[in-house]
């Protein structure tokens, strides 16, 4: 499902290179639930994004459903997203100009999907938000916006959803709706779940943690979630 062989990645910025992953290997299987933990700064966001084919790495390869992304170029790997990823965004990026079931109507129309207004409307009601499709992002809370970018996320079904702090900036009832929509896409629809997150009771809920430092994975754990059918590294 995601294989990822010894990335390396590096940004450059006023002459100077930083490297901030170093050979980060891992692999999940189909289905799994995954967090990446760690210290602020040490890579976590820039790990997803790669694995997610938003950005491209130094050196080192990342197989998502079978494709290798190392060498697409923007416009396929954006078809590989479309086609396989749901991204949950730390700032929830939604677009500002649109209304909440616009935002949740783009990956259904870059899809070409017919009937789309209907599907982003049961999303949004899935999502608890069913009649606030008219509202812009700015008309609506952190915890609100956080939703449908949930709800755009799942619309593609995704075969691997990723989300960078769920509920970095929620309260704990709102939270605790982020969390079970997440899980229950993973119980239900056997979606492979990856988690940024500082919320090592969340990461506990999740069958894998992965532990990284400076941009290299110092801790890789199976955790009680884990069932006899997980393969263990
Ligand atoms: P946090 O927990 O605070 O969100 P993180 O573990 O997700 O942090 P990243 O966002 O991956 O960390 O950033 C890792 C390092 O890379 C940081 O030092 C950050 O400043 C740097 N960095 C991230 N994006 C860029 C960029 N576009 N250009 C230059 N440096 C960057």
């Amino acid at each position: 499902m995601l294989k990822v062989e010894n990335l390396t990645k590096s940004y450059s910025s006023g002459g100077r290179s930083l490297t901030v992953l170093e050979s980060v290997s891992f692999e999940l299987h189909a289905g799994d639930t995954f967090s990446i933990v760690g210290p602020s700064g040490s890579g976590k966001t820039t790990l997803l994004g790669l694995c997610a084919g938003l950005d491209r790495a130094a050196s080192g390869s990342v197989w998502l459903n079978g494709i290798q992304l190392d060498n697409l170029n923007e416009d396929q790997r954006a078809a590989v997203r479309n086609e396989h990823v749901g991204f949950i965004f730390q700032n929830f990026q939604l677009l500002p100009t649109l209304t909440a079931l616009e935002n949740v109507l783009v990956p259904l129309e870059l899809r070409g999907v017919k009937g789309g207004a209907q599907t982003a409307q049961a999303l949004l009601e899935r999502v608890g938000l069913g009649g606030r499709g008219h509202h812009y992002p700015t008309q609506l809370s952190g915890g609100e916006q956080q939703r449908v970018s949930l709800a755009r996320a799942f619309a593609n079904r995704p075969k691997i959803l990723f989300a960078d702090e769920p509920t970095g900036n929620l309260d704990a009832d709102t939270s605790a709706t982020v969390v079970d929509l997440l899980f229950g896409l993973n119980r239900e629809a056997g979606t492979t779940l990856i988690l940024v997150t500082h919320d090592l009771e969340l990461a506990a809920k999740t069958q894998r943690v992965v532990r990284i430092k400076g941009g290299s994975v110092v801790s890789d754990s199976l955790t009680q979630r884990t069932t006899a059918s997980t393969p263990a590294q």
